[in-house]
């Protein structure tokens, strides 16, 4: 079972490409558990057709422990992909982070994390620039990380502390999987990423192109590949998915400095001095 967490800035796109590999990885035969680590409860709309699942966080707190079981908080979405929704504590109270762990905790007691499945994905919130949001590193529970960026300066610098906070967790077995490429259309995108992932030891596991049927899709309650397996767009998700299962290059990042991170946007032409 591989425990694969999805890190990157706010609106990067997280929730939509985790959503997207994810049924890919199921059109390939894997049976996966996706817990959505967002207090926003997001991460599995499309795979559940807009359905808004009940949070174990909610549920915990309107029926305690014994309500909490794995019919109410676990739904089958698209290729019967397990999806849940850790959601967060009441909004000005309590760390979200270790909402995360104490659902994650729960998931567990209940017997979520089942000897058939092939992967646990977890799709998180924040750039860890706070302990809360590096829980499931920390606690040793996702061990490979992807981490979705752009061309863009706050994408990259977002990449650039999480690596930080990985680096730092990196005796608990955590490793960089690799960069995923969101694109936000930015010249010389590609080539940014790339030379960025190689400084950091990685690599850029897929480079994911903007296009407007993930929006249509959205509209439509689904992932790209529900709505148009045939589509370009779910090539590139399938293309990602292979990636990440043939996936070997697992490595302790190194972060890089601000000012070698500033010079490396300058050289790409996307900072201009
Ligand atoms: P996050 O989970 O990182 O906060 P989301 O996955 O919710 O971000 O994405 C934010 C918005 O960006 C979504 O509404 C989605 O429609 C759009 N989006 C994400 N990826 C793409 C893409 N490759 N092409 C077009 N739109 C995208
Ligand atoms: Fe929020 Fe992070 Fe502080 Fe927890 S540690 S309360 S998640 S800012
Ligand atoms: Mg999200």
């Amino acid at each position: 079972m591989r425990q694969i967490a999805i890190y990157g800035k706010g609106g990067i796109g997280k929730s939509t490409t985790t959503q997207n590999l994810t049924a890919a990885l199921a059109t390939m035969g894997n049976k996966i558990l996706l817990v959505g680590c967002d207090p926003k409860a997001d991460s599995t709309r499309m795979l559940l057709g807009g359905l808004n699942q009940k949070t174990v966080l909610d549920t915990l707190r309107s029926e305690g422990d014994e309500g909490v079981n794995l019919d109410v908080v676990v739904q089958p979405g698209f290729g019967n992909i397990k999806c849940v929704e850790s959601g967060g504590p009441e909004p000005g109270v309590g760390c979200a982070g270790r909402g995360i762990i104490t659902s994650i905790g729960l998931l567990e007691n209940l017997g979520a994390y089942t000897e058939d499945l092939d992967y646990v994905f977890y799709d998180v919130l924040g750039d860890v620039v706070c302990g809360g949001f590096a829980m499931p590193i920390r606690e040793g529970k996702a061990k490979e990380i992807y981490i979705v960026a752009s061309g863009e300066l706050m994408a990259i610098y977002a990449a650039n502390n999480i690596c930080k906070g990985l680096a730092k967790f990196a005796k608990g077995g955590a490793r960089l999987g690799g960069i995923i490429c969101n694109s936000r259309n930015v010249d010389g995108e590609r080539e940014l990423l790339e030379a960025f992932a190689q400084k950091l030891g990685s690599q850029l596991i897929h480079f994911v192109p903007r296009d407007n049927i993930v929006q249509r899709a959205e509209i439509n309650r689904k992932t790209v590949i529900d709505f148009d397996p045939e589509s370009n767009q779910a090539k590139e998700y399938l293309t990602l998915a292979s990636n990440v299962q043939n996936n070997t290059k697992l490595v302790v990042p190194t972060p890089l400095p601000m000012e070698e991170l500033e010079a490396m946007m300058v050289e790409f032409g996307i900072v201009e001095l």
